[in-house]
């Protein structure tokens, strides 16, 4: 069995020593590095993070060859055990990343841990040494008998993982903290942060019905799946509270949610996160256990294309902001405000217009990881259109009397469960068997820029969306202020910016001859009574100025409000309950 020992003790220095024990069973040694973790779909390259690799054997040193970036090979003498040694940096503060400070640790183990191949299937051990006082939280059963523990390593601190993609679906959260323990359908969960809350409080403690409402949103999500009780027979939930930042990473029995302190401390901060809980822990199912066919098995190494992406996470950002309702806990009136927040960022969205979400899905890799200030243009996201056409998916199969939920249910009992991985085939069955005509039109909603009847679906539940309109002309751009100069933070595709010929960087320093310093010197430029006029730019590009000539355009559409339609049946407004609810149609 391999053995992973990972030593965190040296946490002023944001060094991991790692030791991996094996005895191999053939002449040639082959070792990789994950470059990506699933869930997060970019290729990372964590080996940028590796230093001083060196296999020992009987404690003499080893040759070892270079075979790609993240891979290595060696070929052996004899078959005796040896070690693999290593230390990662571990400086980088997110779910997916490796963190380790004064204050606590933090390992993703697709960044810590070699594959070595031929063991993948095989049984892994785990183990570590930490700086005195800390506790670990590893969400994976631990070995009773301590007789495999070497010399200084704590018998209470071995855990097993069943193959190397249980090791490293393992996050790993370690430091002087204290872990609360609740259940949801008699199986045991925990809870560890990471952070206090704006006030400084321990967040369990500043707010008591937390883990109540946690529990409640997880019985909603196996309410939803139509099963009794978790995938997971054991789970772990890491929330890291910081000072900015936004995300989570799914894991088969935990996960690590990254929310920041200010964030929490607002008006919706805390139904907000209840949503992130809810949106990690269904993946549980969908995405993990329910998982598109390309991820069944992952391939650590390489870029996949995933064209079902929109499903996984889509629908999960869907019925995200659903669930802490139907569990009773946020109101109608929040929902639709989080849905008609969505609803309009999605309309304002340019890049729906150029990317269908397939291509979304598909390009995954390296598009919606690697979003510049040019990608609205030409980008939609596959969390947010997937979303939307879930919402237009399940009012749709409302109107004939199913809903999203049966066939989320369906794919479960078909495909999850029996961890048969799922096409856009078999997606596309699973919503055409409750409405014939979504074996044509979702595959067409799929491909092409066309959308979904999505007002006209809206109106089945009583509710409307208004446009509501800038007070002052277009530019088709947005800009900054930074240290006194005005900076093009955005230019719009189609707009007036665009057209002048305006560019991402550009300082715009005078209007007309008049020096720009301050957003409001752009007053004269938008102003109503100035419509239709043309005004000269003097901007700097590159250190050098220019002239551009721009007519700012009629004011623009700044946002949707999701709201509801005047006079209603009482029926409607049956169905809004029974839809937001989660209730069958
Ligand atoms: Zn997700």
């Amino acid at each position: 069995m391999p053995l992973l020992q990972l030593d965190l003790r040296a946490a002023n220095q944001h060094l991991v020593g790692v030791c991996l024990s094996h005895t191999p069973s053939h002449p040639t040694l082959r070792l990789s590095l994950p470059a990506w973790t699933p869930g997060s779909y970019l290729i990372r390259d964590y080996v940028r993070q590796l230093e001083s690799l060196r296999i020992t054997q009987q404690g003499m040193p080893l040759e070892n060859r270079r075979t790609s970036p993240s891979s290595w090979e060696v070929e052996l003498q004899n078959l005796e055990p040896l070690e693999i040694h290593y230390q990662l940096v571990a400086t980088e503060l997110s779910v997916r990343t490796c963190h380790l400070t004064a204050d606590h640790g933090f390992l993703a183990l697709a960044a810590v841990a070699v594959q070595i191949e031929g063991e993948r299937w095989n049984t892994h051990g785990l183990q570590l040494q930490l700086p005195a006082g800390w506790e670990p939280f590893v969400p994976l059963p631990e070995q009773a008998d301590g007789s495999k523990v070497g010399s200084g390593w704590i018998a209470a601190n071995t855990w097993i993982a069943a193959d190397f993609d249980q090791l490293i679906d393992t996050p790993i959260e370690v430091g002087p903290h204290n872990a609360h323990g609740f259940s949801v359908a008699a199986v045991p969960h925990r809870w560890v942060t990471w952070g206090r809350t704006l006030a400084g409080e321990d967040f369990i403690t500043a707010d008591p019905h937390w883990l109540a409402d946690v529990e409640r949103v997880c019985l909603a999500c196996c309410a939803l799946m139509g099963v009794e009780r978790p995938a997971a027979d054991h789970y772990l939930f890491v929330l890291h509270l910081s000072e900015k930042g936004y995300g989570g990473l799914e894991h088969d029995s935990s996960t690590v949610l990254h929310y920041s302190r200010k964030a929490l401390a607002k008006g919706d901060g805390r139904r907000k996160l209840l949503q992130l809980v809810a949106h990690e822990y269904l993946h549980q199912w969908n995405v993990r256990r329910l998982r598109p066919a390309e991820l069944s098995p992952y391939r650590y190494g390489d870029a996949v294309v995933i064209p079902t992406l929109w499903f996984a996470e889509g629908v999960t950002s869907y019925v995200d902001q659903l669930l802490p309702y139907a569990a009773g806990i946020t109101t109608a009136e929040s929902v639709l405000e989080d849905l008609g927040a969505d609803l309009s960022r999605y309309l304002l969205s340019p890049g729906r217009a150029v990317q269908s979400l397939l291509e979304s899905s598909q390009e995954s890799w390296v598009k919606l990881y690697k979003s510049d200030a040019y990608s609205p243009n030409s980008q939609i996201s596959y969390y947010l259109k997937g979303a939307v056409l879930a919402l237009v998916l399940d009012l749709l199969l409302r109107r004939h009397g199913a809903s999203l939920t049966q066939v989320l249910q369906n794919l479960w009992q078909s495909h999850g469960r029996w961890g048969r991985g799922y096409h856009e085939s078999d997606l596309v069955e699973a919503f055409a068997y409750f409405h014939s005509p979504l074996s044509t039109l979702l595959p067409e909603w799929l491909r092409s820029q066309s959308e979904p009847p999505l007002h006209e679906l809206l109106a089945d539940v009583g509710l409307e969306l208004t446009p509501e309109t800038d007070n002052h002309l277009d530019l088709g751009a947005s800009v900054e202020l930074k240290a006194g100069q005005l900076w093009v933070q955005r230019v719009n595709r189609q707009g007036p910016a665009s057209q002048a010929g305006l560019m991402v960087g550009d300082e715009l320093v005078a209007l007309d001859a008049e020096r720009l310093c301050h957003p409001e010197d752009l007053g004269p430029l938008l102003d109503l009574k100035y419509s239709g006029h043309q005004r000269q730019l003097l901007i700097s590009r590159d250190g050098l100025m220019r002239n551009l000539t721009i007519r700012p355009a009629n004011p623009a559409i700044k946002a949707w409000t999701l709201g509801l339609v005047a006079s209603q049946t009482g029926q409607t407004s049956d169905q809004r309950n029974r839809w937001l609810g989660l209730q069958p149609a």
